[in-house]
């Protein structure tokens, strides 16, 4: 019998036995003592005890974590953009088509432009117009990857339905589960050659790390990915992987928590006057039965909502707030906001205002934002 998730969640990867620590060491060597001839060493595991950029004890408490919430295996980087970045150069070895989310995270879409110049074609696409990502899917040898919920519009995807689209095509398919977490949504199981993390967010949970993860159930993509970053070198820091550990046994519980107090504001927005539309996962009646069937358990910390008047009446707003932090970022404990249009490249209307739910009392945040609201 497979246990729980919350309780794998706490107890995955630990020893067990007596003198085994109930939390692991931060191991910071760079070099492990070794006899053999290091190009003896075929096996990646051997080697990953060897020199610390191809493996690390603290990572693999992690990952052990992070394998096992998805029934797979998991690899740390230093940053979500960096798990990205090897996943994606992994995957574009014989390929070199990428779709990219139209709404999605901006960094990832730069990091893509970027690599235009490196021949890999670039071509932003809706997720939820499967007939034009079909076309797409139709020109050539392609990784689809895939954002749901949006960020910051919070549209649901269907990942089941993208993931059959891409397999029809001979497409690769990744899910970016950072919105969500493995706590709230199973790309894997959905259909998603791999998962890929910002631990940054929600995953850690406390905004006092920066982290990336993928996960992958594919033995093959898994090794490649763990060959670039082994050679690209986007490694975690011990000290990073274990922070982000702390964090993640917490996760089902701080999610659960933040899922229902963003759910109930976003209720309370709904009915404010001041409020023109509210966007949570759920509330758009033609994905609303895809929501819960996708993300059963909750919707998330995240929602956005616009409101009746302009941006600089939403930038009075965001400032007014006394418990809510105005910070980008989102997922912690802490509550936080901010005006999306505000950044270069956002299309976010200019009054919308995108809100992480935290852990704090759900009527003090209420009672804070109806406050704010009156700056309007
Ligand atoms: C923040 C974020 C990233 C990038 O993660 P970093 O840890 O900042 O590199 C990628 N995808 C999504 C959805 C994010 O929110």
């Amino acid at each position: 019998m497979t246990d729980e998730l919350s309780t794998r969640a706490v107890h995955a990867g630990e020893p067990r036995g007596p003198g085994s620590p109930s939390s692991p060491a931060i191991h910071t060597a760079t070099a492990l003592e070794s006899f053999d001839d290091p190009g003896a060493l075929g096996d990646p595991e051997a080697l990953a005890f060897v020199y610390g950029r191809h493996g690390n004890e603290t990572w693999s408490a992690l990952e052990a974590v992070l394998g096992d919430l998805e029934h797979a295996r998991g690899l740390v980087f230093a940053s979500g953009l960096a798990a990205s970045f090897s996943l994606l150069m992994a995957l574009t070895e014989d390929r070199a088509r990428l779709l990219v989310p139209q709404e999605g995270y901006w960094g990832f879409r730069e990091l893509a432009q970027m690599l235009t110049s490196r021949g890999i074609e670039t071509v932003a696409v809706d997720g939820a117009d499967f007939a034009s990502v079909e076309v797409e899917l139709s020109r050539g040898p392609a990784v689809l990857w895939g954002e749901s919920p949006t960020n910051p519009t919070l549209r649901v995807l269907d990942l089941r339905g993208l993931a059959r689209l891409a397999g029809r095509h001979g497409a690769r398919f990744v899910v970016d589960n950072t919105t969500a977490t493995a706590a709230l949504q199973q790309p894997l199981d959905l259909g998603a050659d791999a998962s890929v993390y910002s631990l940054t967010k929600a995953s850690s949970g406390h905004s006092d790390v920066l982290l990336g993860a993928v996960t992958t159930r594919d033995t093959t993509l898994f090794e490649r990915v763990r060959a670039w970053r082994n050679n690209a070198g986007g490694i975690a820091g011990p000290f990073e992987a274990w922070v982000a550990l702390r964090g993640l046994r917490t996760l089902p519980l701080r999610i659960e928590r933040q899922s229902k107090n963003a759910l109930e504001i976003a209720e309370h927005l709904r009915r404010h006057p001041r409020v023109r539309t509210v966007h949570y996962p759920g509330f758009d009646p033609s994905t609303a039965a895809l929501a819960s069937a996708q993300m059963p358990l909750g919707s998330g910390p995240l929602l956005s909502f616009e409101l009746d008047g302009d941006g600089a009446a939403a930038k009075r707003v965001v400032a007014a707030s006394r418990i809510i932090r105005a910070a980008t970022s989102f997922g912690g404990i802490e509550s936080s906001w901010e005006r999306r249009a505000r950044w270069r490249g956002e299309s976010a209307p200019p009054s919308l205002i995108r809100l992480s739910v935290g852990i704090e009392d759900v009527q003090d945040l209420k009672a804070d934002i109806d406050a704010a609201l009156l700056a309007h």
